[in-house]
C-alpha cells in the first residue's frame, strides 16, 4: 500500500462489511474504498471481462496466479462499467511479483531518505535528488520507479548496469543521447490523453515533435551493443505513419487550445476545409465593403456594421442619425445611444459566412478526431517507445551521476560477500561542508557479518551504515555507487531500525513502534538480507534497553542463517560479546580530544570506543554552560555509583544482567580496598576470605 499509493481501493462486500478490516485498512489507507459485488471476484467473471478486453482465449496462461487474474477482472469490469467510453489504451496489465523486487518496508524506505528526506520531507536532499539527471519527465517517474523498486533478477540488474557502463564510457553517445531526450515531450502522458479522449490539437503537435526525434534516437541505439540497447533497436518503432498523418493533415503554427478555436486542419490537406476558409474570410472582406457602401448610400458617417453572437451581424446609427436611416432598414435590436439594424443583403451574407464557419469548424473537428482516433488505436506502440526513452534517460542519468561524483561500477554477484572500498554516503558527501572521509565495510557469511559500531555522538555511525545500505540499494538498481569498489552478494531485503518516531494515530508509543519494528524484522530477516540496527533500546530504562539490545543482538548472531546486520550502540557493554561470538567484529570510529576539545576522525577501525562524549557533544550543540558542567558533575557521581555488571552466562540463563550493590557487600569492598596487604598473613587472608565467602553465600 505505501508503495503503490493507490488512490482508490476496489473492496470485495464481504470484506467491505467487516467493520475490524475496514479499521485495519483505514489506518493505513486514506483515498476512496468502493465496495465491488462479491460476485465479480470469481474466476468466470475474470475470463468473461478480460478476454473482452485483450481479445485473447487463454487469459489464465497470462494472468497467473488466479488470484491476479481476478483482481485485473474485477478493475477492468468496475472501469468499463463507470469510464463509459473505449477503454483499448489498456493494452498490458502487469503483475507484480513481491519475489522480482528487493522488499523495503515503510520505515526503510523513509529512514534511507530514497525519494524525500526525513526532516524537512523534500526531494531535495534525497538519494532521488542525487541520482536524478534525466531530461524527460518520463525518466523523472521512471528513476523513482527504479529507486523504489531494487531488482532480485541478476541479469536484469546486470543489463542495466551495462547501460550505464557504454554510456559511461562514450561520451560522446552520452552527448547524443543527452540532446535527443532533451528534446521529447512526455509522450506517454500525451498519449494517454489522446486515447482517453481528452487530447488537443497541441498535444498532437507536441506528439508530432516528439516523434520526429525518433530516427536520431534509434540511430544512436543501433550504434550501442549492450543488450538493452540492442534490444530495444530490435523492437524500435520510429512510428513514422503516425508522424506524416500528423504532419499532413494538422496545423503546427500556433495550435489552439480548444477544439473550439478552429484553425486546426492544415492548409491543402483538405479542399472543403480551404473552401469554407475562404468563404468566411472573404466575407469578412464583404462586411466591410458593406459597412463602406451603406455610408455613402446613407450619408451616415459613424455607421458601423458589427457582429455579436446573440443577433448576429447587424449596421449600428447612433441616436444622432436616426432621421437619416432609410426605410429598407429593418429594426433589429434597440439601444440607449442608437438603433441596430439589418439589410436584406446583410443577412444574405450572414447566412453565407456563419455557415461557412460552422461547416469548418465541424469539418475541422471531424479531421481532428479521425487523426485522434488513428493515435489512439496505436497507443501501446507509442507507450513502448515512451519507455525506451524513460530507460535511456535513467540510464542516461545514472552515468551522468557516476562520471560526475566518481562512483564505480559494482560486482553483483548470488555470493554472500559485501565487500566496499573507500565508500561514501551519497547524499551526504554532497551537502556536507567537511569532506567526506571514505570507510572500508567488509561483511561475510563467516567470520564477519554483525559489525558492533561504537563510538562518540556525532561521530558518523548513523551515516556510515546508512551508506552500507545506500550502497547494495543504488547497486540493486543498476547504478554505479559512491566507493572505490565493491563487491555485492544479491540481497534480499534491507531492514532499518533508526532513530524514535512514533505512530500516535495508529496507537503505537516511540518505544513500542521501536520494538514493532525490531521485532518485524528479527522475523522476516533471512541470511540474504542486510540489516542496520541504529541504537536498539534507547526508548526504555538503561537496563531494559541494554537486556534487550543484548538479547537481540546474540539471537542474530546465533540463527544458524542470520542476516549480515550493522548494529550502532552507545551501551558499550555490548562490545564484550566479540570474544563469545565468532561472527561478530568491534568496530569504533575515531575522535581525538585535543585540550578537551572533540576532533571528528570519522574513520572506522576495528575495535571499540570507550566514552561516548556525549556531554563534550551536548556543548557543542549549545547547551548552556550551566547545564553542562551539572551533568558532568551528575557523569561523575553516577561512574562511581552502586552498580555493578553480572554479564549473564550460558548456565543460568534466566538470571538478570544487573542488579544494585547491598550496603553488605559495599561493606565488604570497602574493606578489601583497606586491606594492607603487605602486613596480611595468608592464614588471616583464607580466614577473611572465608568469612566473606560465607556471609555472601547465605544473603
Ligand atoms: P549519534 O550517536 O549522535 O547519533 P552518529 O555517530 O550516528 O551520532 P552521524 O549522525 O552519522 O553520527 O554523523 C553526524 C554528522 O557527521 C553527519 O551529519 C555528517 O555531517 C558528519 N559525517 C558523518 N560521517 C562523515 C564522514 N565519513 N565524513 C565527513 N562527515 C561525516
Amino acid at each position: 500500500m505505501y508503495r503503490v499509493e493507490p488512490k482508490e481501493l476496489l473492496v470485495s462486500q464481504r470484506l467491505y462489511n467487516d467493520a475490524s478490516f475496514r479499521n485495519r485498512l483505514k489506518k493505513v489507507f486514506t483515498g476512496l474504498i468502493t465496495e465491488v459485488a462479491d460476485s465479480e471476484f470469481n474466476k468466470e467473471n475474470a475470463e468473461k471481462v478480460l478476454t473482452e478486453h485483450f481479445g485473447i482465449s487463454d487469459v489464465h496462461q497470462i494472468f497467473v496466479p488466479e488470484s491476479a487474474a481476478i483482481a485485473a477482472g474485477v478493475t477492468l469490469g468496475f472501469l468499463h462499467r463507470t469510464q463509459k467510453r473505449s477503454l483499448n489504451y489498456i493494452g498490458k496489465i502487469s503483475y507484480y511479483r513481491n519475489d522480482r523486487y528487493m522488499v523495503l518496508d515503510q520505515s526503510t524506505r523513509k529512514n534511507l531518505e530514497l525519494t524525500s528526506t526525513i526532516f524537512t520531507n523534500q526531494k531535495k536532499g534525497s538519494l532521488l535528488w542525487v541520482l536524478d539527471r534525466t531530461k524527460g519527465t518520463m525518466g523523472k517517474r521512471l528513476i523513482r520507479e527504479w529507486l523504489e523498486n531494487p531488482l532480485l533478477d541478476l541479469d536484469e540488474i546486470q543489463k542495466r548496469q551495462d547501460g550505464v557502463r557504454e554510456i559511461y564510457e562514450n561520451p560522446i553517445c552520452l552527448e547524443e543521447l543527452r540532446t535527443v531526450i532533451g528534446s521529447i515531450h512526455d509522450l506517454e502522458r500525451i498519449s494517454s490523453r489522446i486515447a482517453y479522449g481528452s487530447g488537443t490539437p497541441r498535444d498532437v503537435i507536441a506528439l508530432k515533435n516528439s516523434v520526429q526525434h525518433l530516427p536520431e534516437l534509434k540511430e544512436i541505439l543501433f550504434k550501442m551493443n549492450s543488450p538493452i540497447f540492442t534490444e530495444m533497436s530490435r523492437h524500435f518503432d520510429d512510428l513514422s505513419d503516425i508522424y506524416h498523418m500528423i504532419d499532413a493533415a494538422i496545423d503546427d503554427e500556433d495550435p489552439p487550445v480548444t477544439l473550439k478555436e478552429g484553425g486546426i486542419v492544415k492548409e491543402g490537406y483538405n479542399a472543403d476545409v480551404d473552401e469554407y476558409r475562404k468563404i468566411a474570410a472573404g466575407g469578412k472582406q464583404m462586411i466591410l465593403d458593406i459597412e463602406a457602401k451603406e455610408r455613402e448610400a446613407t450619408g451616415i458617417k459613424n455607421l458601423k456594421v458589427g457582429y455579436n453572437r446573440v443577433f448576429g451581424y447587424y449596421i449600428e446609427v447612433s441616436n444622432s442619425f436616426k432621421d437619416k436611416v432609410p426605410d429598407y432598414y429593418i429594426r433589429k435590436q434597440t439601444l440607449t445611444n442608437g438603433e441596430r439594424f439589418f439589410t436584406p443583403e446583410l443577412k444574405e451574407y450572414e447566412d453565407k459566412v456563419l455557415g461557412a464557419r460552422d461547416a469548418l469548424n465541424e469539418l475541422e473537428y471531424r479531421i481532428f478526431c479521425t487523426v485522434r482516433d488513428y493515435i489512439a488505436n496505436h497507443t501501446a506502440r507509442i507507450q513502448l517507445m515512451s519507455s525506451f526513452i524513460a530507460v535511456c534517460d535513467v540510464l542516461m542519468s545514472f552515468a551522468v551521476v557516476a562520471m560526475e561524483n566518481q562512483y564505480c561500477c559494482p560486482v553483483i554477484d548470488r555470493s554472500d560477500v559485501l565487500e566496499i572500498k573507500n565508500g561514501r554516503h551519497p547524499m551526504v558527501e554532497k551537502v556536507n561542508s567537511e569532506v567526506f572521509i571514505s570507510n572500508d565495510t567488509e561483511l561475510n557469511n563467516e567470520d564477519q557479518r554483525i559489525m558492533v559500531i561504537t563510538g562518540p555522538n556525532m561521530a558518523g555511525k548513523s551515516t556510515y551504515m546508512r551508506q552500507v545500505a545506500l550502497i547494495i540499494l543504488m547497486a540493486q538498481i543498476g547504478s554505479f555507487v559512491p566507493a572505490e569498489s565493491a563487491h555485492i552478494g544479491l540481497t534480499d531485503r534491507i531492514f532499518t531500525r533508526i532513530g524514535a518516531s512514533d505512530d500516535l494515530v495508529g496507537g503505537n508509543s516511540t518505544f513500542m513502534v521501536e520494538m514493532r519494528e525490531t521485532a518485524n524484522i528479527l522475523k522476516r530477516a533471512t541470511e540474504k538480507s542486510f540489516i542496520i540496527l541504529d541504537e536498539i533500546g534507547r526508548g526504555t530504562s538503561t537496563f531494559d534497553g541494554l537486556s534487550l539490545a543484548w538479547a537481540c543482538i546474540e539471537y542474530l548472531s546465533d540463527a544458524p542463517n542470520g542476516p549480515k546486520t550493522l548494529f550502532a550502540t552507545h551501551y558499550h557493554e555490548l562490545t564484550t560479546l566479540e570474544q563469545e561470538k565468532n561472527n561478530l567484529r568491534n568496530y569504533a570510529i575515531r575522535v581525538d580530544e585535543i585540550n578537551g576539545n572533540l576532533v571528528f576522525l570519522r574513520k572506522i577501525t576495528p575495535g571499540k570506543a570507550d566514552k561516548s562524549y556525549g556531554i563534550q557533544v551536548a556543548r557543542l550543540a549549545g547547551m548552556p554552560v550551566s547545564i553542562v558542567n551539572k551533568a558532568k558533575k551528575i557523569l561523575r557521581n553516577l561512574e562511581k555509583s552502586k552498580l555493578r555488571m553480572d554479564v549473564k552466562t550460558e548456565e543460568e540463563p534466566e538470571t538478570t544482567l544487573f542488579r544494585e550493590i547491598t550496603p553488605e557487600e559495599e561493606d565488604i569492598i570497602t574493606k578489601i580496598t583497606q586491606l594492607d596487604l603487605d602486613c596480611l598473613r595468608p592464614l588471616d587472608a583464607l580466614r577473611l576470605l572465608e568469612e566473606w565467602q560465607d556471609y555472601l553465600k547465605n544473603e
